[in-house]
This record gives structure tokens, sequence and C-alpha cells, in this order.
């Protein structure tokens, strides 16, 4: 049985129970309009499978979604005009994640739009860097 949560958007979606425009479905994902678009042609991709962020899903169902982004984004990148494409994926409340449901956004960019990220990279500290990556590679 592929895990669903009663009262996650998303999976009321998957099941047929809320509509959506969707764009294409396979056994494990499935893909849909975004209904708040940020441009023409941003849409979704989501595992059938609930799982709320990166942390708790199956490798597989993360494989499989990419592979579904993989190709939408190329039905996307033809159907609309666009100077550039982001993928986008949140994890937490922090990051700005509204559905508990992990999903991909697709979005078609246009030179100076604004949109996304508003970071500022700047070189940093190459000791702060190291003793971070070690930190992270002993929990790999
Ligand atoms: P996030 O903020 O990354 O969690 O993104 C959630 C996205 O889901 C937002 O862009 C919403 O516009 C979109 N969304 C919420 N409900 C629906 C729905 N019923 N159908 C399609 N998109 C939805
Ligand atoms: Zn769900």
């Amino acid at each position: 049985m592929m895990a669903s949560d009663p009262n996650c958007i998303f999976c009321k979606i998957v099941k047929g129970e809320i509509p959506s425009f969707k764009l294409y479905e396979d056994a494990e994902t499935l893909a849909f309009m975004d209904i708040n678009p940020v441009h023409d042609g941003h849409c979704l991709v989501i595992p059938k499978a609930h799982s709320a962020t990166v942390f708790e899903i199956a490798p597989e169902d993360f494989a499989a979604a990419a592979r579904t982004t993989a190709k939408l984004a190329r039905a996307v990148k033809a159907a609309i005009p666009c100077d550039g494409f982001n993928l986008m994926q949140s994890n937490g409340e922090g990051a700005g994640q509204s559905v508990g449901h992990l999903h991909l956004h697709i979005v078609p960019r246009k030179s100076g739009d604004g949109l996304l990220f508003n970071w500022e990279p700047k070189p940093g500290e190459r000791d702060r860097i190291a003793a971070i990556a070690e930190r992270i590679r002993k929990l790999l």
C-alpha cells in the first residue's frame, strides 16, 4: 500500500478527490499545474506516495520524481517562451514550504523577473567551508 495522508491536499489530488490540471502521471509520480503560478507554465511534480520532505522520502520516490521533472521540464520549455528555468523544492516552513507533501516546482523564468532567492553569494572563508565540509562528510 502506498503511503497516503487523508488530510494532505496533494494526496487528495493523487486520489482524484479534488481536481487538478493534470499534465502527466505514471505509477510513482504525478505532474499538475500550480494554481498560483508565478509565471505561465509553473507546474509541480510530486511522488504519489506521501512524504513531507526530502528527509523522509524513499530514495526511489525521489528518483522517480526527478525523472518526471526532467520529462516535464522539456515539454514546458517547448510550450512556454522563457529565458531560463528553475527547479525549486522547499523543505520545512523555514524554507517556505506551504504544502507538506514533497513537490518540485518547475518555474520558467524571464530575464530580470526578480523571482525566487534573493541571496547574495560572497566569497567564504576557506577554513570555515572546510570545517563544515568535514562535519557533513562524517554524517554520510
Ligand atoms: P510550497 O510553498 O513550495 O509548499 O508550494 C506549494 C505550492 O502548491 C504553491 O505554489 C501553491 O500555489 C500550490 N498549490 C496549493 N494547492 C494547490 C492545488 N490544489 N492545486 C495546485 N497547486 C496547489
Ligand atoms: Zn500527501
